[in-house]
């Protein structure tokens, strides 16, 4: 089953809450989610090394929108003025996945 968030929101200014259509619920880091950040501008598209430096995102980095991209993604726009970014759902749940539980493979 395709996994769609059935609902967003946050716990604390740090904490991105996200409640899957299968019923889990997933915790993010907004500032991880930050670094995470897929986009060409933090990501090198041929290579896939990180552009980004962990040291210019702002310890206090926060989503200020969220928008819903089709059916298949989150475009998030950060406190850092920063907004190309689109976390596709399957990153977003497996991003949840590594942390819950490590050994799973397909
Ligand atoms: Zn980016």
């Amino acid at each position: 089953m395709a996994r769609v968030p059935k609902s967003l929101g946050q716990d604390g200014p740090d904490t991105l809450v996200i409640t899957w259509n299968d019923g889990e619920v997933c915790r993010y880091n907004v500032r991880v989610l930050r670094l995470s950040c897929p986009c060409a501008e933090c990501v090198d598209e041929w290579t896939g090394e990180d552009r980004l430096d962990p040291n210019s995102v702002p310890q206090t980095v926060r989503p200020v929108r969220i928008d819903q991209v089709g059916r298949y993604a989150l475009n998030i726009v950060w406190s850092d003025g920063h907004s190309t970014g689109i976390y596709t759902f399957d990153s977003l749940a497996d991003m949840c996945q590594r942390r819950q539980s490590p050994e799973t493979s397909s």
